[in-house]
């Protein structure tokens, strides 16, 4: 997978090398993510777009039409920045075609990014982010690159940050970690709260989870999970699931009240 992320603060990313490569630091390159990336797996690309813009003092915002606060994010410099880097894709991956690429534009006024959302990035094979700052980049920006490749604007919650670049980091976390061989064991996302996709664990949070010493701080682990009875602790570990979905999110619980295979009759 190729992943291209515009931003005015590129050193969020971590070092970047002078071909846009991020070096061993930073989000993009710790941890099992850094690792997909030093194999290869993932081929990361953060680019300023600074570099876009053409005045001597590499402006990329200006005021707002309409008057209001702050600062908008300039539609030119957005848009030779964006030809740029998919044209670069296209050169990188030539004498094959470059894979098509998908454009995610985070934004709070975007739809909610989830799990789900997650697990359709992670079968895309080239991702754009475009990081916005101040009160966002200028539309036409997102209605021009509509007519020419896919465009999702997404939201990580319902609060306000100051960039993009942290919803990215999130964003990228997410996908990566769903990728074939990033984790150690691909269970592990079914078993993740949200991850499950017909499992017992559909639908729901994931429960507890505990780990040795069994007594800690006078506090034991259930005695199921040490049983051995593997049908009583998948019994055991569904309950609890269903406790605490009741208890955070029970939306969750109503969604699968309706659906048809969502609870069975020993769920309480
Ligand atoms: N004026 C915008 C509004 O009210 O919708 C907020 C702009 S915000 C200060 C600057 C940038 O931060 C946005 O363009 C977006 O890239 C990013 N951002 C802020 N909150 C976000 C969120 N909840 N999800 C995704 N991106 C967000």
């Amino acid at each position: 997978m190729r992943i291209d992320i515009v931003t005015i603060f590129p050193d969020y990313f971590g070092p970047v090398g002078a071909d846009g490569r991020v070096g061993d630091a930073g989000p993009l390159g710790v941890s099992l993510i850094g690792k997909a990336g030093v194999r290869g797996d993932i081929d990361f690309r953060v680019h300023d777009l600074r570099a876009w813009a053409t005045d001597v003092h590499h402006t990329v915002d200006d005021t707002p039409f309409g008057g209001g606060p702050g600062m908008v994010m300039k539609p030119d410099v957005w848009g030779d920045a964006l030809d740029s880097v998919l044209a670069a894709a296209q050169a990188t991956a030539a004498p094959a075609p470059a894979a098509p690429a998908r454009l995610v534009v985070p934004t709070p006024s975007g739809a909610p990014f989830t799990q789900e959302l997650a697990a359709s990035y992670a079968a895309e094979s080239h991702l754009v982010f475009a990081c916005g700052r101040y009160e966002g980049i200028d539309s036409r920006v997102v209605a021009e690159a509509r007519t020419r490749l896919p465009v999702d604007e997404v939201s990580i919650g319902d609060y306000v940050l100051a960039g993009g670049e942290a919803a990215v980091a999130v964003i990228v976390e997410a996908v990566c970690r769903l990728l074939p061989g990033v984790l150690g064991n691909e269970q592990s996302h079914s078993d993740d709260s949200f991850g499950g996709t017909g499992g017992a664990m559909s639908g729901l949070l994931e429960g507890p989870v505990y780990t040795r010493p069994r007594t800690w701080r006078g506090l034991e682990v259930p005695d199921v999970l040490l049983s051995g009875h593997h049908k009583a602790i998948a019994r055991w570990q569904r309950d609890e699931a269903l406790r605490r979905t009741a208890a955070a999110r029970p939306d969750l619980i109503r969604r699968l009240a309706t659906r048809g295979d969502g609870l069975d009759k020993r769920d309480r």
